[in-house]
């Protein structure tokens, strides 16, 4: 099986302030002049003019700072960067969105995120856009696990309990939203030469049993692999053996992503170690809940589970 790859960076970021098509863009425009008014059809005939009136009257830099910029085409599992002006709020599936001071922004669709998703952004100068984000619909596998320990499956009092318990550490760790732009520079993956064995999204039928669907990438090494840190970051959780996760390392890289490897046999770092991208961090395992060797790659958006492959690659 191979893995699908969709390179962010190949995709064409649209510019609400110069498509000129859709309502944001007129939006934006108002944004720049706060005065001016007006019908789609007239947008269309003037929007040659306003090019040149941005061009003649503003920097570019001010122009740049009243854009919104999002990838065109959106998948669920999908991790999004937009920009905007640094000064502008970001609302986005309830929350408050942390904005850079260079005006990036992330925000992650969930598994099954809706065709449509609202998007929010008001201004410093008090104007409001309401964006609906357009997003692909997905089909997921299903996937028969044979083989498991049994009580990863259906756990004994006790353990239910100690997976709570380390279920919580993971919880309260991806909570974390740190102002650090260690995502900017894409991700690479955590081990080589694996083969994909797991997909994101793939509802799981674990020994006859439905379970939550696979939220994560499996990559399929025999054990004592070097696993690298995916991105820069700090270490938030590294234990050598929780029950589902075995040997698991989260590293958090800003804005509320964060990477979690999870099997693995051995672990390099501890939690506060800064990494950088590339770094060794232990090694595969067969460690929790697993059948054999491999590395389930978890990434994450806060509590929202993304796709690991479909994050940007590093820049050439
Ligand atoms: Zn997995």
């Amino acid at each position: 099986m191979t893995m699908k790859h969709t390179n962010p960076f190949a995709l064409r970021y649209r510019r609400e302030n110069g498509a000129g098509r859709s309502g944001a863009a007129r939006a934006s425009i108002r944004e720049a002049y706060p005065g001016l008014s007006l019908s789609k059809a007239q947008h269309e005939r003037f929007r040659g003019l306003l090019y040149i009136i941005v061009a003649l009257f503003t920097s570019p830099a001010s122009a740049a700072d009243r854009t919104l910029q999002i990838p065109e085409h959106l998948q669920q599992g999908q991790l999004v960067i937009g920009h905007v002006a640094h000064d502008a709020k970001v609302e986005f599936a309830g929350r408050r969105v942390r904005v850079g001071e260079d005006g990036v922004f992330v925000i992650g669709l969930e598994r099954d995120a809706p065709a449509q998703v609202p998007l929010n952004v008001r201004f410093s100068n008090g104007k409001v856009q309401h964006l609906q984000l357009k997003v692909a619909k997905r089909e997921y596998h299903i996937e028969h696990i044979q083989g498991l320990p049994q009580k990863t499956v259906t756990p004994d009092p006790e353990t239910a309990k100690r997976i709570a318990r380390e279920r919580e550490h993971i919880v309260e760790a991806r909570k974390r939203d740190d102002a650090r732009e260690d995502f900017l520079k894409g991700f690479v993956l955590p081990v080589e030469g694996a083969r994909i064995g797991g997909t994101y999204g793939s509802q799981r039928i674990d020994n006859g049993v439905p379970m939550t669907p696979h939220f994560g990438l499996d990559m399929v090494v025999p054990t004592g692999t070097p696993v690298h840190a995916p991105a820069d970051g700090i270490v938030t959780l590294a234990e050598p053996d929780m029950v589902l996760n075995g040997g698991i390392v989260l590293i958090d890289h800003g804005f509320g992503l964060s990477s979690a490897t999870i099997h693995m046999s051995k672990l390099d770092v501890k939690a506060g170690d800064k990494v950088t991208q590339g770094q060794l961090i232990g090694l595969a395992g067969a460690t929790g809940r697993a059948t054999g060797p491999h590395v389930h790659w978890a990434f994450n958006w806060f509590d929202v589970a993304l796709d690991p492959a479909l994050l940007p690659k590093p820049a050439k």
